[in-house]
């Protein structure tokens, strides 16, 4: 009754219902699995505290992250906020949503205790994103709660018409899915309609096409942390947009459609395989073989 593959069509049970899509969500759950509302509501409620509890543990710390190429920069960040905000080109809250983004993937780089959401690598948007909101709209974490739900119906339909790997789509999958995920569900804990929520997942991911998965040694640390920082922004920018009567042209579900044709023609090189792109500059060659790296790609890749 509740399930959809497409946003065309969890739009359409929004309507007919008149919930909101956070709400079909949870509805679609509970009917494909044995648990209760409030079973499923508690489980995602505590990815809120795991998640804020990765942010705030990564802002105390300025430990190297296992590759050694990551992990001083939110507490930079976290400083430079408090003494030099006024200066800064960005509003307090876009540059939160990036210290936050980029402190839940230092965590990861080091190991430490993150909510995969849709992917590791992609984990720090969302915090981000969650966080700054809630600092701006002072949300509830029930608030917040709903908001992972609309996340995740948007990743649930990224997922089954296209991939959330970057090793199977590239980065556009990993990165492009959390900034689609996020925009949708700020739009919606801001009062968005599912139209507008839609219209902010696509401006997100339209510009996240193509984006390849690079990283250098192999490792989730370069460029993985500092893009999830930066493009955290990219899902307030589609948020304010659709906010605003922004619509995007393109329908969600053909940008997906899209994201699934750019993955498959995208080369082996250039998904997670780190022997394309950033992966083998100078710099990347130097961290490979610092880690011990070997190329496995066919056995001899043609590294350009
Ligand atoms: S570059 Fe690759 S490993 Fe890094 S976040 Fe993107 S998809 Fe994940």
């Amino acid at each position: 009754m509740y399930s959809f593959h497409s946003s065309s069509e969890l739009v359409k049970l929004a309507k007919k219902h008149k919930k909101p899509i956070w709400e079909i969500v949870l509805l679609n759950e509970m009917s494909s699995s044995d648990k209760t509302r409030k079973q499923i509501v508690n489980k995602m409620s505590e990815r809120i505290t795991v998640m804020k509890e990765a942010v705030n543990k990564g802002l105390k710390l300025s430990t190297k992250s296992v590759g050694g190429m990551v992990g001083t920069n939110a507490i930079k960040l976290s400083k430079g906020i408090q003494k030099k905000q006024k200066d800064m080109m960005m509003s307090k809250e876009a540059l939160l949503s990036i210290t936050y983004a980029i402190s839940t993937s230092e965590m990861n780089a080091r190991m430490g205790r993150i909510v995969a959401f849709p992917t590791a690598g992609a984990a720090g948007v969302i915090p981000g994103v969650f966080l700054a909101a809630q600092k701006k709209y002072k949300f509830s974490d029930k608030k917040l709660t709903e908001g992972l739900f609309t996340a995740s119906g948007m990743g649930m339909i990224i997922g089954e018409n296209a991939t959330l790997a970057g090793a199977e789509g590239g980065c556009q999958a990993e990165i492009g899915a959390a900034v689609a995920m996020a925009a949708a569900a700020l739009t919606e804990m801001r009062g968005g309609t599912p139209d507008q929520c839609m219209h902010a997942a696509s401006l997100g991911l339209k510009n996240l096409l193509g984006l390849t998965c690079d990283p250098l040694g192999g490792m989730v640390e370069v460029p993985c942390v500092k893009r999830g920082g930066i493009l955290s922004v990219l899902a307030l920018s589609a948020s304010d947009m659709a906010i605003m009567g922004v619509e995007s042209y393109v329908p969600f579900d053909e940008v997906v459609e899209s994201l699934n044709h750019i993955g498959r023609m995208l080369s082996p090189k250039l998904r997670e395989t780190a022997l394309g792109g950033l992966a083998v500059t100078k710099t990347g060659q130097k961290i490979k073989k610092r880690l011990g790296f070997k190329d496995t790609l066919n056995g001899n890749a043609d590294l350009y």
